[in-house]
């Protein structure tokens, strides 16, 4: 019921990606110039049905006993009736957490749906609100304001939230004491992400990065803030408190202070791929085994011996200055 890698880490969090689809083109993420219209996305069939994906869930399940689930994209609401496959998911036996990453355009036409099948949270992400500065981001020319009405539906719906902003130096590193202003008065968890080198396609650079340490004394100067302890081992941000209040902010700094040692995220792709690191070269194929009419028993151990021989440890790597050429894109699956 417990499995663990060569390094010793448990198979805890599963963080399944729906599409490979996106509304928008952050340019970090999905750059407009090669995510244009030629661009193959997967098609229908190769994609996992939501039985099939509610299947692999539960064996991941039994296979390791975890009790959170993330679904991901690309932008899972390009996904159609994503509701139903939350209402799926939320029926496994001993999940107790359903979240979902999203970019929020779409949350005012699904919040209500999603939360009545059962999901109980959702990270929104937005990197500014300055508008101009966004549409250039989001390369969809989207406005802020249609992100805050995700965030507002989310609200009104019930559904738990935490804001992301990925800071990259140069481009939007002003905008995270206004954004840190803005949802601590939301009474909203905000999480500023490192830029990071995911796929191939960003043109990312060391000097890109705003690390960990000065965005705290960036909001330290105006807002003092103190370290607090995880919630649970293997949680990716790290927590901060403005002092005098239980307000919190969090830190994701794949860059510079890696947590690879307690990494214990398995990743599925939209065609069924496993991944065992953000940045894998490949993923292993689920969906073949299972279209070939492989039982419980044997996916089992297939998962089971993924995992085992996992020995991922990319970022810590990273800083070693090992840089990887051929990675899987963020789009792909999901973050
Ligand atoms: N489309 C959804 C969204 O944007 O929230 C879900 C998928 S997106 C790939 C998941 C998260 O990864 C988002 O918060 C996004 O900002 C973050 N992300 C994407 N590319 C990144 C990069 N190069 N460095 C750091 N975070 C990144
Ligand atoms: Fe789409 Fe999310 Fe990637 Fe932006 S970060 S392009 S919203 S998948
Ligand atoms: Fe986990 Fe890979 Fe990120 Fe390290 S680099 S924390 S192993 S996903």
């Amino acid at each position: 019921m417990n499995v663990s890698d060569q390094l010793q880490r448990p198979l805890r969090d599963l963080r399944i990606s729906v599409t490979d689809r996106c509304n928008f083109r952050c340019h970090y993420c999905m750059p407009a110039d090669i995510f244009g219209p030629d661009y193959e996305f997967l098609k229908k069939n190769m994609l996992l049905s939501f039985e099939e994906i509610t299947r692999l869930a539960q064996l991941f399940q039994k296979t390791s006993g975890i009790k959170k689930i993330r679904l991901t994209g690309g932008e899972p609401l390009m996904r159609r009736d994503l509701p139903d496959l939350v209402q799926l998911l939320s029926k496994i036996d001993h999940i107790e957490d359903i979240a979902m990453t999203t970019n929020g355009s779409l949350l005012p036409k699904y919040a209500e749906q999603l939360k009545a099948a059962g999901l109980h949270r959702v990270t929104i992400s937005l990197d500014t609100l300055e508008d101009e500065r966004f549409k250039k981001i989001n390369g969809r020319d989207v406005s802020v304001s249609t992100v805050l009405k995700g965030v507002q539906a989310a609200r009104e719906a019930g559904l738990g939230i935490k804001m992301n902003m990925v800071v990259q130096k140069g481009v939007n590193d002003q905008d995270i004491l206004p954004m840190a202003r803005y949802f601590r008065k939301q009474g909203i968890i905000i999480r500023f992400i490192e830029y990071m080198d995911v796929g191939n396609t960003n043109g990312w650079k060391m000097d890109d990065v705003f690390p960990k340490k000065a965005i705290i004394e960036r909001i330290h100067e105006e807002m003092p803030i103190e370290p607090i302890e995880p919630n649970y081992k293997g949680e990716v941000a790290t927590r901060y408190r403005y002092k005098g209040s239980d307000e919190e902010i969090g830190i994701i700094s794949s860059v510079t202070d890696a947590f690879c040692s307690t990494c214990n995220r398995a990743r599925l792709s939209a065609e069924g791929k496993l991944f065992t690191c953000l940045f894998s070269s490949k993923g292993h194929d689920l969906r073949g085994p299972m279209r070939n009419g492989a039982d419980d028993d044997e996916m089992k151990e297939i998962i089971e011996g993924i995992w085992i021989n996992r020995n991922d440890r990319y970022s810590q790597e990273r800083t070693a200055n090992t840089k990887r050429t051929s990675k899987v894109e963020m789009s792909h699956i999901g973050g």
